[in-house]
């Protein structure tokens, strides 16, 4: 049974193999294909933003079956992105959920944009995806009125919304929200550089 910290030491190397320019590529190969046709049993489970950079297997070095990854634009929080959560922690047994943010990140830019007072109305479904991120947006800009919203800052902070309740669905659910399985989610970003 694989641990949470063996799993994120695991994601740790893959990701500086892949920063050092000498990723392994491993189990991709045909003996892989077959060991996985009856079945999954992946040790991680990614929660990321759906940027072109971030392809999540190719940044941490991994092969087919290793990861179970959620992604969508910005890394937002919605039921559906919880029950995906949920299934790969509860019936797969994922020992360690990882949510993956990063720099340059073009929907916390939209969330940003979207505070300036001439800000353009976006379309309806792009706001919804973004509106989240809006909170943290006005936090940062809270604290430095007069200064020009730094968009790393933002993103940090959205990414702490992303794994408190501060972007959680309310539900009725007895059970506590996060599962003990969402670990090292903050730290996350720190060592999984994009290219
Ligand atoms: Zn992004």
């Amino acid at each position: 049974m694989t641990t949470p910290q063996q799993a994120w030491d695991e994601m740790v190397r893959g990701n500086e193999r892949f920063v050092a320019g000498a990723p392994r590529h491993p189990r991709q190969d045909v003996d892989r294909r077959t060991e996985l046709a009856d079945g999954q049993r992946p040790h991680v489970v990614l929660f990321g933003c759906s940027d072109s950079r971030l392809a999540a297997e190719i940044i941490f070095d991994k092969g087919l079956g290793d990861l179970f990854v959620v992604r969508n634009a910005g890394h937002v929080v919605d039921p559906f992105v919880i029950g995906s959560l949920e299934y790969a922690v509860e019936l797969l047994d994922v020992p360690l959920l990882v949510v993956l943010a990063h720099d340059s990140c073009g929907a916390v830019a939209a969330a940003v944009e979207s505070t300036r007072p001439d800000a353009e109305e976006l379309p309806t479904n792009i706001w919804r995806l973004i509106s989240p991120i809006v909170p943290a947006a006005r936090r940062v800009k809270h604290v430095d009125p007069d200064v020009a919203i730094d968009a790393e800052r933002v993103g940090r902070e959205h990414l702490r919304d992303t794994v408190t309740e501060r972007c959680t669905p309310r539900t009725s659910s007895p059970r506590p929200w996060p599962p003990a399985a969402w670990a090292s989610s903050a730290a996350s970003t720190a060592s999984a550089r994009a290219p």
